[in-house]
């Protein structure tokens, strides 16, 4: 259907009267090839690779209260692919041509803006760390510049140089990455994927697992009825431990609350996304003018969704030692989300010891940016019982093997975000 702002102005009086929905208000069926567990944007996604590139369209998205709810409406947006360890590299380069051309292939404009992020360096060692990552990200055919000072300057002016006490000495620049309006690529994977006939069925927990006399997951129970599966795919971000303990998994996942807060409007100032080195606070600026940022996760373990004090103070801190210009910004919003914390910072998308049961979790702060790489490589396994060449690393059993994917920046050392 195409808006005018006629038609737009018209359905504004007349009370949205005859609006088409989005996506259907489907009602649970008794089976489905398979269903997902979690609506966030990377169970939604999930649902349309499947039905888009792998032909599955008997497909469930059981969503426990409203598509968005979780984190895939709380982050802060950061789209990036400036990753250096093999495992992740090629995996989030993907997700960032995914994002590119998301808009055409969903026919949704989901915002992805591309307006760079940088990452300050304030210590020789620092540069030298970040001039590392640059160049593995080069040689891989991904976009990186070295700033020094005065690069960032011509920039950012109003950061502060002069009297810090951790002097800037440069950034490294992704001009590719950037930000991308989190609750419209939910909404957007949940209209194509209904139109290719994914139910999408809200307020819905899932509540154990079905299994037959061998132990394989052959559906689920929920809050509105027992529903059966060929396969189950969890998507539950910070929930994934509670969930997979249902199944009798424990998994190598802690969940974190992680803030995020957003100032009243002002004018443009920030170009891009930027994160400070020498503590825990970045920012971006949104279309409508407020600043966005957040920092370290809250020190404690926990399942609610919202933060203390202290970490609030210690962000604002962050901010007025980058940028003590927002001194008299007043704060207009801050929330909370649920990370599910994994033990070396990388995620994972895997098959589990529960036959018919696959996981995807472990994201961490960085699971927004992995939306489509993340839909497209478990969809890949779901479909495939094999997995994508870009996610073959982020294996379930890897801390036990010791392959982990320890990258600075992804999980205990979250400076880059
Ligand atoms: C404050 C904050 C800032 C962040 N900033 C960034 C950023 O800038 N860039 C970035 O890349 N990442 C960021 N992240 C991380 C990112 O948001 C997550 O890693 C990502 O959204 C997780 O995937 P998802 O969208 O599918 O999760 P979610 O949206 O959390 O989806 C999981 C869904 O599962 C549902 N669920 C749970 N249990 C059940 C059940 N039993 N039955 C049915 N449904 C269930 C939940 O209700 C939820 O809707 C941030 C996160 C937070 C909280």
């Amino acid at each position: 259907m195409k808006y005018s702002i006629f038609s737009l102005a018209r359905a504004a009086l007349n009370g949205h009267k005859n609006w088409p929905r989005t996506w259907r208000d489907a009602a649970p069926k008794k089976h489905y090839d398979v269903v997902i567990i979690g609506g966030g944007g990377h169970g939604l996604a999930t649902a349309w690779f499947l039905a888009s590139r792998y032909g599955i369209k008997n497909v469930a998205v059981l969503e426990k209260g409203w598509i968005g709810s979780g984190n895939a409406g709380r982050n802060t947006t950061i789209i990036r692919s400036n990753y250096m360890l093999p495992g992740n590299i090629g995996f989030y380069e993907l997700s960032m041509k995914l994002w590119e051309t998301m808009e055409q292939d969903l026919n949704y404009n989901t915002m992805v803006s591309q307006r760079g992020i940088v990452n300050l360096y304030h210590s020789d060692a620092q540069r030298d760390a970040y001039a590392r990552r640059g160049n593995a990200m080069r040689i891989n055919g991904i976009d990186a510049e070295l700033l020094d000072q005065d690069g960032v300057r011509k920039m950012m002016p109003f950061l502060n140089f002069e009297h810090a006490r951790f002097p800037i000495q440069g950034g490294l620049l992704q001009r590719r990455a950037g930000t991308a309006r989190h609750d419209a690529v939910v909404w957007g994977y949940a209209h194509a994927a209904d139109k290719l006939g994914v139910d999408i069925i809200q307020n819905c927990e899932v509540t154990g697992f079905t299994r037959d006399k061998a132990g394989k997951v052959i559906g689920v129970e929920t809050s509105r009825g027992a529903i059966g599966a060929g396969k189950v795919g969890m998507s539950v971000a910070g929930s994934s431990s509670r969930v997979a303990a249902m199944a009798g998994l424990r998994l190598p996942i802690e969940s974190h609350v992680l803030q995020a807060f957003v100032s009243e409007a002002i004018k443009p100032l920030i170009p891009g996304v930027v994160t400070f080195g020498a503590g825990h606070f970045y920012v971006s600026q949104s279309d409508k003018g407020g600043l966005v940022f957040g920092g370290d996760i809250d020190g404690y373990n926990s399942y609610a969704q919202r933060g203390n004090m202290p970490t609030m103070e210690d962000v604002c801190e962050g901010g007025m030692a980058l940028m003590p210009i927002i001194g008299r910004v007043r704060l207009l919003r801050q929330w909370g989300g649920i990370m599910d914390m994994s033990m070396d910072g990388s995620p994972i998308i895997d098959r589990t010891p529960v036959e018919g049961l696959y996981l995807n979790a472990g994201w961490c702060y960085g699971g927004f940016k992995a939306t489509p790489g993340a839909g497209l490589t478990f969809a890949h396994l779901l479909a495939r019982d094999e997995p994508h060449e870009e996610a073959a690393r982020y294996r379930l059993d890897r801390f036990r093997t010791g392959w982990t994917i320890d990258e600075k920046g992804m999980g205990a050392q979250p400076n880059l975000h």
